[in-house]
């Protein structure tokens, strides 16, 4: 049986694209219209994250994309300071059960804390949508 990865569940991919969507590109194009998209695996109900084309639990082929509620938790976070001044670099784990380094936006960058509950959203950063995290709203987020 041959499934092929990369037409699983891209129901934006538009139509007169010439080659299938790479997975990244599914999920940049998630990006672009405000969605995190993540893959489930059909052979063991993994939520996988960042995007492939195997299942990294399985071996499946069998991924499906979905879109993520965009609430989580954040799991570690620090603070990288550079030239442009400071900025957060944080792994989250989002509510669906994957886990992904991004960003808490908004403020002081070194008051994010484990244990935070974010959500997601999407900034632009040289010309492209990028998925960044934003500071609890208390009781809002499940
Ligand atoms: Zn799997």
């Amino acid at each position: 049986m041959t499934t092929d990865p990369n037409r699983v569940g891209a129901p934006e991919a538009p139509p007169a694209a010439p080659e299938p969507q790479a997975p990244g590109a599914v999920y940049q194009a998630g990006l672009e219209a405000g969605e995190l998209r993540y893959q489930h695996c059909g052979g063991c109900a993994a939520a996988v994250f960042p995007p492939r084309v195997l299942c990294p639990d399985c071996g499946s082929t069998d991924l499906a994309w979905r879109t993520s509620a965009g609430a989580g938790t954040v799991y570690s976070t620090t603070v990288v300071r550079g030239r442009d001044g400071a900025h957060n670099v944080a792994l989250i784990d989002l509510d669906e059960g994957f886990r992904m380094m991004s960003r808490v936006e908004g403020g002081d960058p070194a008051a994010a804390a484990i244990g935070d509950r974010v959500g997601f959203m999407t900034v632009r950063q040289d010309g492209a949508a990028v998925a960044v995290f934003g500071k609890p709203v208390e009781g809002d987020v499940r």
